[in-house]
């Protein structure tokens, strides 16, 4: 091996390998975007952070017994975000995702803020059944006059007429609660976790996937508790351990696509998680 390959690493990339996007299974990319964080800021070096701690974990899954290095990904880079404007960004997540499910490619978004989700989602067009495992529900109709935010995206969402099951929920306004409870909405809190273990939330992950033929994943990193993933753009205590949210995405193994998404850059832990769930993925999904 030249010594060049051996002793010069090549530039940020998610477990220092790419494979040739026309080889690719899946498709990963950045979007360093935090534009309408509320509380702490810093999604935008989300991407960096969660390539730079995949670079210092081990691929191997003892959870699969199968190494993540074997999964076929192309990392893409970030998109290039226009920090102060959120639609404009997300026009362009929509756009690329569309185009790497066009490709065959199953999409592995790094945040940067929620919002960008919907992005992704619209990517993917419609009929789509999505888990989103969050501390919250993002279902405002609109936050502080805006009507896309990192609160309301989820509700953007609904509009547009997509299935979704919540899990890990434990933070919640009134007005959301009152949305909910007219719904029926199809929900799992981290207060039942805790109390009863994972199997009402494995159930009924399960069964929503069982009447779906697309799922999309969406991790909001602050589904954990602050006590494992600090590094958030809203932390909430009484959250799920890393190994209750490893346990509840094995059952998730049909995905069209997945994000991991609010990261942020005030330490080092949230991104490890991240990236730790991102080999476990890697490791889980079918291709
Ligand atoms: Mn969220
Ligand atoms: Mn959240």
């Amino acid at each position: 091996m030249p010594y060049r390959e051996l002793y010069l690493n090549p530039q940020n990339i998610f477990l220092g390998r790419t494979t040739p996007y026309e080889e690719a299974e899946f498709a990963l990319f950045g979007v360093p975007f935090d534009g309408t964080s509320s509380y702490l800021p810093g999604a935008r070096f989300g991407p960096s952070l969660i390539r730079e701690a995949s670079c210092n974990l081990e691929s191997f899954s003892l959870r699969s017994l199968k190494d993540a290095e074997d999964a076929k990904v192309c990392d893409l880079g970030d998109i290039a975000v226009v920090q102060g404007d959120v639609y404009q960004t997300m026009d362009r997540v929509e756009k690329v995702v569309a185009e790497l499910n066009q490709d065959g490619k199953k999409s592995i978004m790094l945040g940067g803020e929620h919002t960008m989700t919907l992005g992704a989602l619209r990517g993917y067009g419609r009929n789509l059944g999505i888990i989103d495992f969050d501390a919250h529900m993002d279902l405002r109709s609109d936050y502080s006059g805006q009507q896309l935010s990192h609160a309301t995206f989820m509700r953007r969402v609904v509009d547009e007429g997509s299935d979704i099951l919540q899990v890990g929920v434990r933070s919640i306004c009134k007005e959301e609660y009152e949305f909910i409870s007219q719904e029926g909405w199809n929900y799992v809190t981290a207060l039942e976790i805790q109390r009863e273990g994972i199997k009402k939330a494995a159930d009924k992950i399960k069964e929503f996937q069982k009447e779906r033929d697309r799922i999309y994943l969406t991790i909001d990193i602050d589904v954990l508790d602050p006590a494992y993933a600090p590094n958030v753009g809203n932390p909430e205590p009484g959250g799920l351990t890393p190994t209750q949210l490893m346990d509840l995405l094995e059952i998730c193994g049909k995905v069209v696509g997945f994000d991991v998404v609010e990261v942020t850059n005030s330490g080092r832990m949230a991104a490890m998680v991240a990236a730790k769930i991102i080999l476990e993925l890697l490791c889980l999904i079918e291709v």
